[in-house]
């Protein structure tokens, strides 16, 4: 399998800047390349990737660890 990235933003405003780090980055900062600003890689995916146009998921009812903040 091949070394997964993660798509994360560039929380700076006028920035904005989609970074794609490795995903062995999760849990860490990384730097922007843009503006040089530290962002937090969640552990989480933050956004789908822009090709896929998959219909939003039903919320599930039952789920049991639902109570992890992903924000
Ligand atoms: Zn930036």
């Amino acid at each position: 399998m091949a070394e997964q990235t993660v798509r994360i933003m560039c929380p700076s405003l006028g920035c904005r800047k989609i970074l794609a780090v490795p995903s062995t980055s999760r849990g860490k900062t990384v730097k922007c390349k843009s503006c040089g600003g530290t962002i937090r890689v969640p552990h989480m995916r933050t956004e789908p990737p822009p090709a896929e146009a998959a219909p939003a998921p039903a919320p599930a009812a039952a789920a049991p660890a639902a109570g992890k903040p992903t924000k």
